[in-house]
């Protein structure tokens, strides 16, 4: 394998360990030797206060790449398949139902290529990949970062393997094994695949993105804080919410707004953190909850299987984030996920996976709970595509009318749905 050699315009640095602060050459590995404390990348500040402004990142591509001075690649030509720059939503029907003021949707339902947030990391991780020298990459996923990886490594020309739980969504499934990879279907749950895949990544030469790779791929996410900050016009929000899994997302918002205040790109401002959790794998909820510092493993049981780590390595980190930011972290059930999903969906015209049901429900009990001000510039992260996790929904939205092909037969069909959407309206009424 050969070390890429730092260009001298890259702006990162080196990888640190988040605990005891020891600093390694930025290879393949994501813990500490001393501590086992996870890696972080880091970058020289000055040289990026120096040299980026608000109109070089605005002249780059229409993708995360943009801002490719904060992430931790060299190469001036990284992997871009459009991944990134998805729709920051004004959402003034849902904030009207919700009962508050200025509700902004960050739409990576559509994000490009495989329709959830994970492109971003993926995009990242395996630009990193390439300038390490690895041909093959993996990962283990629940789901959308199979997609994404089986996906971008199809584009790159790179091999892939990737590990997923015997028991996901079809559609999951499917959206992996469409660009050709081995799939390998573990039969356990996520934390069980995490672990087998620790030993692969220890006996194949691969590029796991999030395991060996995963300080690269991590970084990946703060563009999701980079792009909410640009697209309020160099501002950031008051307050966000987002979906929880192994809580790395959520660190790396914080990040990233951490990095845009640092670099003077937008004033400073101090952003409250959200996080949600499906009660059915809710190891983070409930540490905030108990008021503890730590957090204890679960063995998940939910519809929301994007987000079912029951172990999550940056769970401590998540936890800290939304004390010190005065946010919350809070989980709903699998009914009030479903609701979520149909709530977003009829109120925004947007379709999300059970993910973003979680995170639209979360967002309405802290609302009720008195925990969102109404006049809060609140942002929600939807970060996945609702096609991807019909059987969540299926039995919960109702049938087409089946009708001859004949205007009477059409006529007296919207005479019983009107006459049955009346009885709906007096069962909600008495
Ligand atoms: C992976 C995933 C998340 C959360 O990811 P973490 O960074 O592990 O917390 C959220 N939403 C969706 C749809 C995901 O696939
Ligand atoms: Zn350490």
């Amino acid at each position: 394998m050969t070390q890429a050699t730092q260009s001298t315009t890259a702006t990162f640095k080196a990888l640190k360990c988040k605990e005891c602060g020891t600093e390694y050459e930025p290879k393949a590995t994501h813990v500490c030797e001393f501590c086992f404390g996870p890696l972080e990348v880091t970058y020289d500040y000055d040289a990026l206060r120096r040299t980026v402004t608000r109109e070089s990142i605005q002249k780059g591509p229409n993708s995360i790449w943009r801002y490719r001075p904060f992430l931790p690649v060299v190469t001036e030509t990284p992997i871009d398949v459009g991944t990134g720059m998805t729709p920051l939503v004004k959402a003034n029907r849902l904030a009207r139902r919700l009962g508050i003021k200025n509700l902004y949707i960050k739409n990576d339902a559509v994000n490009m290529p495989t329709l959830s947030f994970k492109d971003r990391v993926v995009s990242v991780a395996l630009t990193r990949a390439q300038e390490l020298g690895f041909t093959t990459v993996s990962c283990a996923s629940t789901g959308n970062l199979a997609n994404s990886t089986a996906a971008i490594a199809a584009h790159a020309g790179l091999d892939c393997c990737v590990f997923i739980p015997a028991d996901l969504e079809a559609g999951k499934v499917l959206g992996t094994l469409i660009y050709g990879p081995t799939v390998m279907a573990v039969q356990g749950n996520y934390d069980q695949v995490n672990r087998l895949c620790c030993e692969v990544a220890n006996t194949q030469g691969w590029g796991f993105v999030n395991i060996n790779l995963r300080p690269y791929y991590s970084e990946g996410s703060k563009t999701l804080g980079y792009e909410v900050a640009e697209q309020l016009g160099w501002q950031l929000p008051d307050h966000i919410v987002a979906p929880l899994a192994s809580g790395s997302l959520f660190t790396k918002i914080y990040k990233g707004f951490q990095e845009f205040i640092k670099v003077g790109l937008v004033d400073e401002k101090s952003v409250r953190f959200s996080g949600a959790q499906a009660e059915g794998c809710s190891p983070i909820a409930q540490a905030y909850r108990d008021g503890r510092d730590f957090v204890t493993p679960v063995k998940p049981n939910t519809i929301a299987k994007s987000i079912a780590i029951g172990n999550p390595a940056d769970g401590i980190y998540a936890l800290e984030i939304a004390k010190k930011t005065n946010g919350s972290i809070e989980s709903v059930n699998d009914a009030e996920i479903v609701d979520g999903i149909k709530l977003l969906a009829e109120t925004e015209g947007i379709f999300t996976e059970t993910a973003g049901g979680t995170t639209v429900a979360v967002l309405k009990k802290l609302v009720e709970a008195g925990k969102i001000d109404p006049s809060e510039t609140t942002v929600v992260y939807i970060t996945g595509n609702g096609l991807k996790t019909q059987e969540a929904v299926q039995g919960y939205i109702g049938e087409p009318l089946t009708i001859e092909a004949k205007l009477d037969s059409f006529e007296r069909a919207l005479e019983r749905s009107r006459t049955l959407e009346r009885l709906d309206w007096q069962q909600v009424l008495v």
